[in-house]
């Protein structure tokens, strides 16, 4: 989108403007702390010009001010977990880092209301929050290493979707700096609002492209007082794909229902502490959360429906350590896939709930066609799969990709979309328009240029 755009490289005159912006400390050039902060997650790699670390937000807006002045690219920055490459400076540029702006301003426990900056750590959010009886819901697998100013901006989900909801869910609020370094405020600090067009749920999920997230408003609930792990073995995907459905049929609401398949089992089976688990075909972890009382009848309920199912066993975790380890089992799954494969590719397709065993029964006959493998794992509750394409050999990168553009395709024709969490960032731009037509492109271009005329924040990043 920004290809014809002049911007300028960061000349002597820029970095001495920078330095009397922001204060010398702030302005990193370390060339081995260059190339740290010109990767994420994922495989794009490119290295910035500069890297400004911001502790607060008077430095965000006084590089803004500046890029804009200049044209020079600003790529804002998280704690760099993004699978799509949304946080690569492939323009080069600045790196504007969030990091250190990780102060937690207020838990407000009679408002049920976080108020914090983006660079605190997640899994530090909801602990802040469950410390005053509070829950914040999100739980990206990532919890531990990225930023809730990065689950913003990329709308970050997790396992407890399924019962609680996404990351956007929970934004009430936010302040923003935009690419002209103006300081807006959107949304609101209640638990309604309807004053004018929501700008706080158009930049959560923006990737950064139409302002930097500064604070953040969210919404917290009241922390469930107990919680309940089960593991259940199939021999098969489909059988488990197929007690899924009957379970969310039979008006069941777990806050976990995540699968692994037979691939991942055979890598992380070891892992469990029970018997049988890499010869049985997939694995489902199920959890509910409650008064227990009622989580005590709800795991019998849907136990009996997966024995009912076809499932080979339920095995309830009896204390806070299985329970741990049956979750490691989930956590460390794409770690040892992508230590395993030369070639990696995590992709995260949605499909309808009921079109899920139907969409998995499919993917034997791609990995043959195309000779990939597909470790498939994640969310079975809300459709969300993780299809970790895995292949040896780079000569046969192009065969892979038209296998990619298929399993997209088929993704598509199910009423599904491509991602579900990791965003479109780089690594994904060239498949938007298999989902989205020519029109709505239009559209969402012209919001960017409303947002940012100089294309100046995240350059190159969401479209071709
Ligand atoms: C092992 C592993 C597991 C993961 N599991 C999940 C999962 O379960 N669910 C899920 O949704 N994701 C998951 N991810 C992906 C990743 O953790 C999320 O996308 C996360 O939200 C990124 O946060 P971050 O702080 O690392 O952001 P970064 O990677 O630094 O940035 C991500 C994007 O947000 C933009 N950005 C960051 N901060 C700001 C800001 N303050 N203002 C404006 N734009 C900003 C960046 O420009 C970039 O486009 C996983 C990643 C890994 C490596």
């Amino acid at each position: 989108m920004s290809g014809s755009l002049p911007y300028s490289p960061v000349t002597a005159e820029v970095l001495a403007s920078l330095r009397d912006a922001v204060g010398e400390k702030a302005v990193v050039l370390d060339p081995e702390k260059l190339k740290e902060f010109g990767k994420d997650a994922g495989s794009t790699v490119c290295a910035p010009e500069v890297l400004v670390e911001a502790v607060n937000e008077d430095q965000v807006q006084a590089v803004l001010r500046l890029a804009n002045r200049y044209r020079v690219p600003v790529t804002p920055r998280g704690l760099g977990t993004g699978l799509a490459g949304g946080a690569v400076p492939v323009r080069g540029g600045f790196v504007l880092s969030l990091a250190g702006m990780n102060r937690i301003i207020e838990i407000d426990p009679e408002n049920l209301l976080a108020v914090t900056e983006p660079g605190v750590v997640t899994a530090d959010l909801k602990k802040a929050a469950k410390a005053k009886g509070l829950f914040y819901p999100p739980d990206p697998a990532s919890l531990d290493t990225c930023s809730i100013g990065g689950n913003c901006a990329t709308n970050a989900g997790g396992p407890s979707c399924i019962k609680y909801g996404v990351t956007r869910d929970y934004v009430l609020g936010l302040d923003a700096v935009l690419a002209n370094g103006e300081k807006v405020r959107t949304g609101v600090q209640t638990r309604k609002g309807v004053v004018g067009y929501d700008l706080a749920r158009l930049l959560v999920g923006s990737e950064g492209t139409l302002g930097i997230i500064t604070r953040i408003y969210l919404k917290l609930i009241a922390n469930p007082p107990a919680v309940t792990t089960m593991v259940v073995l199939f021999a098969d995907l489909s059988a488990a794909m197929q007690a899924v459905s009957s379970v969310l049929a039979a008006g069941f609401c777990p806050c976990a229902m995540e699968f692994l398949d037979r691939h991942c089992l055979n890598l992380v089976g070891d892992l469990l502490p029970f018997e049988g688990v890499k010869e049985s075909g997939a694995f489902l972890l199920v959890e509910v959360d409650g008064a227990p009382q009622v989580i005590d009848r709800e795991m019998e309920g849907i136990g009996a429906i997966c024995l009912e199912a076809g499932a080979i066993n339920a095995l309830l975790a009896p204390d806070s350590q299985k329970r741990s380890q049956m979750w490691e089992v989930r956590r460390q799954v794409s770690l040892r896939i992508e230590h395993a494969s030369e070639i990696y590719i995590p992709e995260d397709v949605v499909v309808p709930i009921a079109r899920i065993a139907e969409f998995v029964d499919s993917l034997p006959d791609l990995e043959e066609r195309h000779g990939f493998r597909i470790y498939s794992f994640g969310h079975a509750g809300d459709g969300n799969i993780h299809l970790n394409i895995s292949a040896q050999g780079r000569e046969r990168m192009d065969r892979i990709e038209k296998g990619i553009e298929e399993v997209l395709g088929k993704v598509l024709l199910m009423s599904g979309t491509i991602s579900g969490e990791h965003g479109i960032g780089v690594v994904k731009k060239r498949f938007l328009p298999m989902e989205l037509s020519g029109e709505v492109i239009r559209i969402q271009k012209e919001i960017k240029r409303v947002f940012d005329p100089n294309m100046i924040l995240n350059p190159d990043k969401l479209f071709l």
